[in-house]
């Protein structure tokens, strides 16, 4: 598996594995499989409520802990200095892990109403630099927050985020937030990189598949990656898993890139940090 270096030097896998919507109950298995095919990313969150069975996968899985690069993430009931702590250390327990690898912020905004938010972001973001001083994790980053959420935590100073997990797929680029992650030398990853299926019958990108023998997952992921961008795709199929991970036999000429660039605004999941409650994920 290729990695990028983080900001802090940490090398990150240029591709993971995500596990929202597998259930507890298939997700030991999944995950077993996820890893068995070369998976070394696993992307968690408290919210999905399976990180116990990605913790024994983890610990079933044969892979030295060193070789695998596991993140999960502080929900927004989890949020607030102590709330944040103490949910680090559920999340820990939970995965069986003395360390983690990526700490996330889930959102930049628990509740539309409230208008304390910059400062709630700004302690929670206290806490996850104290766990990071304190070894507990190797980088430590955000996921939804657009530039205004990122500047807000820039302005106290201190570090900036390593990474920020975005939904991000062809028709839904988040241009504005990527380049100031780009300018600031945060690592941007991709959720949601195939827009959950709500791609798969695209006609530009179906054809750019068949041209290069390949599917329309493929496409979107080789897409995340050729922009610097690192995809987290979810599969429940070994056979998808190998799929999505078999992107290095091919690449997008700078014409193709353009054209998915520009295709129309689609397959966005409807998930906004300032419009939508986050419910969902
Ligand atoms: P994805 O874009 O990864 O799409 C997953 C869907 O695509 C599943 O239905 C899967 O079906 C299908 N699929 C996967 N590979 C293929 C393939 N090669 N051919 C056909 N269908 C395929 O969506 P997710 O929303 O799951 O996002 C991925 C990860 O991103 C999540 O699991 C999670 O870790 C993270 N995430 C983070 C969020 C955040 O707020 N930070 C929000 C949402 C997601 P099947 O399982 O049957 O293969």
């Amino acid at each position: 598996m290729k990695t990028v270096k983080l900001s802090n030097g940490v090398e990150m896998p240029m591709e993971g594995f995500g596990v929202f919507q597998i259930p507890e109950e298939d997700c030991e298995q999944v995950v077993g499989d996820a890893i068995s095919v070369g998976y070394r990313l696993i992307d968690t969150a408290s919210s999905y409520q399976n990180e116990k069975a990605v913790g024994r996968a983890i610990a079933g899985c044969g892979v030295p802990r060193e070789e695998l690069f596991i993140t999960t993430k502080a929900y927004i009931q989890q949020m607030g200095y102590e709330n944040t702590k103490r949910a680090f250390q559920e999340s820990l327990d939970n995965l069986g892990l003395t360390y983690l690898d990526l700490y996330l912020i889930h959102w930049p905004r628990p509740d539309l109403e409230r208008s304390d938010w910059k400062e709630l972001d700004a302690r929670v973001w206290d806490c996850l630099q104290e766990l990071y001083q304190q070894g507990k994790v190797r980088a430590i980053g955000t996921s939804n927050f657009l530039p205004h959420h990122l500047m807000n935590l820039a302005a106290r100073g201190g570090l900036l985020p390593m990474v920020n997990q975005l939904e991000y797929h062809p028709g839904y680029l988040q241009s504005a937030a990527v380049q100031y992650c780009r300018e600031n030398h945060i690592q941007v990853s991709a959720w949601s990189p195939l827009g959950r299926r709500r791609l798969m019958d695209d006609p530009l990108l179906s054809e750019i598949a068949a041209a290069h023998q390949v599917t329309v997952p493929q496409i979107c992921l080789r897409f995340a990656l050729q922009n610097g961008v690192l995809p987290l795709p979810k599969s429940s199929s070994p056979k998808r898993m190998r799929e999505n991970l078999d992107l290095f036999r091919f690449s997008l000429s700078q014409e193709e890139m353009s054209w998915i660039a520009t295709m129309p605004q689609t397959a966005w999941s409807g998930e906004h940090p300032d419009r939508e409650r986050a419910v969902l994920s």
